[in-house]
């Protein structure tokens, strides 16, 4: 039968695709984001202690009570904003199900949602199957005397019309590790007041920055809560990305509508994922450890990437570190990552992917993003290979 396409220009996930190709080559896969160590045993047991227990049937469409409470408590105790458990928390299937549903609830045809290239593969689509339209503004690319991707805010306001109902936000950033400044929170206080436009912040790398950075997240500002979906995820803090449990806090209007959605796209998610993590996170230490665990791994791959011809560029957060590769190849960044997981055994994405047209000029920069996420034994292994270029 014929079917007509809602995503015509979609295909398989770049992160797929690359996994697959490490597979096939049986290259180290320092591409697609997951860890290649296991969770903590205790997690492990909570959950298996919940399963023996019984709680195996569908727990509250919002999610369980005592997680939606812990998800309370870590976010007012860390970013001062005191959501209700029973009308402004919900428990999703993972980020992507939270932003899918944030996107579907707030906007629809001839609505404009704002969004900042290079972007994580989940929200164009999502914009799309939401009949609006995305805007895309490019980051300012990095350049030797200022090496981080940046946000360009006078940019982001000339992009603003009539129609423009949404912002996107991505913070810390994948896949360019940026993060958030507060001279960006201010600048977005003043772009977003006197406007309808709500926001989507996507923080799934919350707990996962360094050199003593705090995570500026935007329910610590009152004027941006109130507009804002504040979404992340459990698969990064606790080292389970096939879980796929994450969250969403929003104010209660935009929660009822994020609810909606939620409820017919699942309903509600694993229920005894959901009572190991309330038991497991109720312990502050299990992401407050997460900045210095990751720093050692991403010091460790910068050390070993110093001894080969990538240039490294400063990684403030996310487990993901972006290295120039100029001195070794012209070629574009997709067919360089295939010729570096077919000809030295090791898988990374193009950050061109990260854009709605990843073969234009405008979106290669000739870098690729390396995860590092990873034992310290799989690091050594492909800076081995890496060395030999
Ligand atoms: N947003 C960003 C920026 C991500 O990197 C990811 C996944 N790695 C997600 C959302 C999706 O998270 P989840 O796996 O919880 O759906
Ligand atoms: N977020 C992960 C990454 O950026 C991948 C998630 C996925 O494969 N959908 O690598």
């Amino acid at each position: 039968m014929q079917i007509t396409s809602k995503l015509p220009e979609v295909g398989t996930t770049i992160f797929t695709t690359m996994s697959k190709m490490a597979l096939d080559y049986k290259a180290i896969n320092l591409g697609q984001g997951f860890p290649d160590f296991n969770t903590d045993e205790r997690l492990q047991g909570l959950v298996s202690k919940a399963m023996a227990d019984g709680l195996n049937q569908y727990p509250a469409m919002a999610g369980v009570p005592a997680l939606r409470e812990v998800i309370h408590q870590k976010v007012k105790t860390l970013y001062g904003r005191s959501y209700d458990v029973d009308t402004e928390i919900t428990v999703t299937s993972g980020a992507t199900q939270a932003i899918m549903a944030a996107v579907l609830a707030s906007v629809g045809t001839g609505d404009e949602v704002l969004v900042l290239e290079p972007c994580y593969d989940c929200y164009l689509p999502a914009i799309r199957l939401a009949g609006a339209r995305a805007i895309t503004i490019p980051m300012v690319s990095p350049t030797e005397a200022n090496p981080l991707f940046s946000i360009d805010w006078n940019r982001v306001k000339a992009s603003i019309t009539a129609k423009t109902r949404l912002l996107i936000i991505n913070s810390p950033h994948n896949p360019t590790g940026a993060i958030l400044k507060t001279t960006d929170l201010e600048a977005l206080e003043q772009l977003v007041q006197n406007t309808n436009i709500m926001i989507l912040s996507d923080e799934v790398y919350e707990h996962i920055i360094f050199d003593s950075a705090p995570h500026l997240s935007l329910a610590s500002s009152p004027v941006l809560a109130d507009r804002t979906f504040v979404i992340s995820s459990f698969g990064k803090t606790t080292h389970t990305t096939g879980w796929k449990i994450g969250y969403c806090c929003a104010p209660k209007n935009m929660t009822t509508e994020l609810r909606k959605v939620h409820q017919f796209m699942v309903f509600t998610v694993p229920s005894v994922l959901q009572y190991g993590l309330a038991a497991y996170t109720a312990d502050a230490s299990t992401y407050l450890i997460l900045p210095d665990f990751y720093q050692r791994k991403r010091d460790h791959l910068a050390a070993g990437l110093s001894k080969t011809r990538f240039k490294t560029l400063p990684s403030p957060g996310t487990f993901f570190m972006l290295a120039d590769y100029s001195d070794i190849s012209d070629e574009s960044e997709a067919d360089f990552s295939i010729w570096l997981t077919q000809h030295h055994g090791v898988t990374v994405i193009p950050v061109s992917a990260f854009y709605e047209n990843p073969t234009a000029p405008s979106s290669n920069h000739h870098i690729v993003r390396f995860c590092f996420a990873k034992k310290d034994t799989t690091l050594d292994q492909a800076i081995e290979r890496l060395t030999k270029i």
